[in-house]
């Protein structure tokens, strides 16, 4: 085995509905910026399988993992089966520019995710950089039915501890729009105007980043939506307003 895999247990486990789960893990990994990842792995048949996860824990903090199951998938469901003690391959290499260091500065910082797309963002909001840096944070997470709102009571700690400077607007496809939650899909809610009328934050390439992670029909659509109101993608070499982190 390479230098940079080891094992690693779970010593937390939050069951958030059927087929969604964080995963804490005991052990350390080295320093890292709130939005990157890592591969996790089990030995199947005598070979590795390994599959890259964002980390949804602030640097510093034990690492912890935001997971759906994909039924049919080959990794996720032998990780959803892992007790608590469970052991697992960790590679303690984080990678990815999906990170706040990326994003220039702005007045307001959009963050969208669908499904579990929001673990990098819980990792970025559980560190002080975004508070020091945007005067509005506005969360989008899409899901099917309300109980797949996972982070729910912790995205509103963090508003309330931080000025409610945070608005979550929870976006649902199967349930009706109830409370603060709207119905439907974010690409609709972007373009009929919901999303900005909701959070009472204006989304223009003047005051506005954009940050993605998701479903690839979501992470497309939105930012055709986006470019359509002269928001730029971010390149490595050309800052832009809007970046993206793709599962698959
Ligand atoms: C940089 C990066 C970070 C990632 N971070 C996470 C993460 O934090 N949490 C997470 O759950 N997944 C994450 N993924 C996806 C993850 O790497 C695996 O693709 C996923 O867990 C499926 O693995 P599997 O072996 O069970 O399925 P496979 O046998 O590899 O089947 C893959 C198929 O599963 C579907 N799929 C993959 N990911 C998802 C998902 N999250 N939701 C619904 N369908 C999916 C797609 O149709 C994909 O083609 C990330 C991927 C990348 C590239």
């Amino acid at each position: 085995m390479d230098d940079d895999w080891g094992t690693a247990r779970v010593v937390r486990r939050v069951e958030w509905a059927d087929g969604l789960v964080t995963l804490g893990l005991d052990g350390e990994l080295p320093p890292f910026a709130a939005g990157q990842y890592v591969n996790l792995a089990l030995f199947v048949d005598d070979k590795r399988l390994k599959r890259s996860y964002s980390l949804a824990s602030a640097p510093g903090e034990p690492p912890e993992f935001f997971l759906r199951r994909v039924d049919d998938g080959s990794l996720t469901p032998r990780l959803f089966a892992l007790p608590v003690g469970g052991e697992l391959l960790i590679e303690r290499k984080p990678r990815g520019l999906f990170t706040l260091g990326h994003v220039p500065d702005a007045e307001a910082l959009w963050l969208f995710a669908t499904g579990t797309g929001l673990g990098p963002f819980v990792g970025m909001l559980r560190t002080v950089e975004p508070w020091a840096r945007f005067a509005r944070i506005v969360v989008v997470h899409g899901v099917r039915v309300a109980r797949d709102l996972a982070y729910r009571d912790e995205l509103r700690a963090l508003s309330k501890r931080n000025g409610d400077r945070l608005t979550w607007i929870p976006v649902l496809s199967r349930d009706p729009s109830v409370g603060d939650a709207l119905h439907g899909r974010i690409p609709a809610a972007l373009t009929d105007g919901r999303l900005e009328t909701s959070a009472g934050v204006p989304i223009d390439p003047a005051s506005t980043q954009v940050m993605l992670c998701g479903s690839p029909a979501m992470l497309d659509d939105v930012e055709r939506a986006l470019e359509g109101r002269g928001l730029t993608k971010s390149r490595p070499k050309r800052p832009g307003h809007i970046h993206v982190e793709r599962y698959w």
